[in-house]
């Protein structure tokens, strides 16, 4: 996961960016950067690992001069985080100077990696940004052109900015798995990876690029190209589920109401005994919402998260994650006392914080944990860009629903059926891959890389 943000036709974009980026850190806390261009100073680019607070001081922004960026937060696909895949990167090519930025992972990245450093390329990342940088300036004729050959020897995903000298370009892979929408500020144009980073500009949203849509915006307004015909939408499910905020919208549904959706459905599905029900804060905040009102089940607050450590799974190593849990919740004991309850959490990927939780609540005098999960069963290793590890890591990819839940140690535990999954969705037009195996692209080399 990444966000990702550009801006064009403002006064000082960078300092909107470093903005925008902050309502998107929840994608990504590793690195970030921004890339600003100016006519005096070209194209500069700061970046550095850490939070954006921490990455952009204000003889930072002041640097980055200019009425329009690009900007970024990282999250590593790899157990290493390595400072030289942060993003944007900078290119010079025959044409001209750009920077690029971009959410998502290429399935095909290898094998078309290799082709090029046949041709002598050299890459200094292993970021699959810095690849469509180097398609990008090997193309030919203008920027629009070049982005457009070179997104269409892409496949998987990819949302993704590009600043040049007179323009911003914004695309998206023709699957749509990746969020990137649109919107107005003033005469100003902003995208953003979700809607909520748009709100925090002020900037009033326009619409979402399309899959399959390259726009480019500059002095004379917004043209929109195709990279490929139009197919059926593909966004990843676990956007909805997990990782956006839940006051952004995503190709049109909004996060919050999609996540209660989850819960009603989940207490149709697989109601439980319970004197009370709580969330794992935050992001099944929502879905214990629509849980506990569809069981008329009082929601309470029986976890209590430190607001000041960072998401566990967000963390790139196993040992990090299980400080993090220790760490972030605490329970609220004078509620969880002598009381059988329902917790209600988004997914379990490894298990092992589910298993810490349970441990808690039942430390803390719950008689019963009933665990409901507000999603299926996550059994496939993600190829778009969520790194969950390797599928041995992937606790129910080789373990059974009786097996779980003895090893989390709850007295009962459920999950979402697919099927209620996508009826939350409203469309049939999500990536269910991680669920089902059922992968919509090629997988090329992706499987082994
Ligand atoms: S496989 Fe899962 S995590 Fe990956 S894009 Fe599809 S739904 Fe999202």
């Amino acid at each position: 996961m990444c966000g990702i943000v550009g801006i064009f036709g403002l006064e000082n974009a960078s300092r909107a960016a470093f903005t925008a980026l902050q309502f998107l850190q929840h994608r990504g806390q590793q690195g970030c950067g921004i890339a600003a261009y100016s006519p005096e100073g070209g194209i500069q680019v700061r970046k550095g690992a850490g939070l954006v607070r921490e990455v952009f001081s204000e003889a930072e922004l002041a640097a980055l001069r200019g009425s329009s960026c690009i900007g970024h937060v990282r999250y590593p696909t790899t157990e290493v985080g390595g400072t030289e895949n942060i993003q944007p990167f900078r290119l010079n090519c025959h044409s001209g100077v750009f920077a690029l930025a971009h959410n998502g992972n290429i399935v095909n990245a290898g094998i078309l990696k290799a082709r090029l450093e046949s041709l002598g390329h050299l890459f200094h990342s292993t970021s699959d940004s810095e690849l469509f940088a180097h398609l990008v300036g090997m193309g030919r004729g203008d920027m629009a052109g070049r982005i457009l050959s070179a997104a269409k020897l892409l496949d998987g995903a990819f949302s993704t900015v590009i600043l040049s000298d007179g323009a911003l370009y914004a695309c998206r892979d023709k699957y749509g798995f990746r969020p990137l929408s649109l919107g107005r500020l003033g005469d100003a144009y902003v995208v953003a990876s979700e809607t909520c980073a748009l709100e925090a500009l002020n900037a009033v949203f326009v619409r979402d690029v399309e899959p399959g849509e390259l726009i480019r915006i500059d002095g004379e307004g917004l043209k929109s190209f195709r990279i490929s015909a139009r197919r059926g939408r593909c966004m990843c499910a676990m956007e909805f589920i997990y990782f956006a905020r839940p006051d952004s919208d995503i190709d049109g549904s909004g996060v919050h109401a999609f996540r209660k959706e989850t819960g009603r459905l989940l207490y149709e599905e697989h109601p439980a005994p319970a004197d009370l029900v709580i969330c794992i804060p935050e992001s099944s905040f929502s879905a214990a919402i629509g849980f506990s009102e569809a069981g008329h089940i009082p929601l309470e607050t029986g976890l209590v998260k430190n607001a000041y450590v960072a998401r566990t799974f967000i963390e790139p190593t196993q040992a990090l994650r299980d400080i993090g849990v220790r760490k972030k919740l605490s329970p609220v004991k004078s509620l969880l006392k002598g009381k059988r309850v329902a917790v209600i959490d988004d997914s379990i990927v490894r298990g092992t914080t589910s298993r810490q939780i349970v441990r808690m609540l039942r430390e803390a005098g719950a008689t019963q944990v009933h665990m409901r999960i507000a999603s299926p069963p996550y059994a496939w290793p993600c190829f778009y860009g969520i790194d969950t590890g390797s599928p041995e890591q992937l606790i129910a990819a080789g373990h059974s629903l009786a097996q779980i839940r003895a090893y989390i140690g709850a007295d009962s535990l459920e999950y979402l059926s697919v099927d209620a999954l996508s009826r939350a969705c409203g469309h049939p037009g999500l990536c269910t891959a991680c669920f089902t195996g059922e992968y919509p692209t090629e997988l090329y080399d992706a499987q082994s890389g």
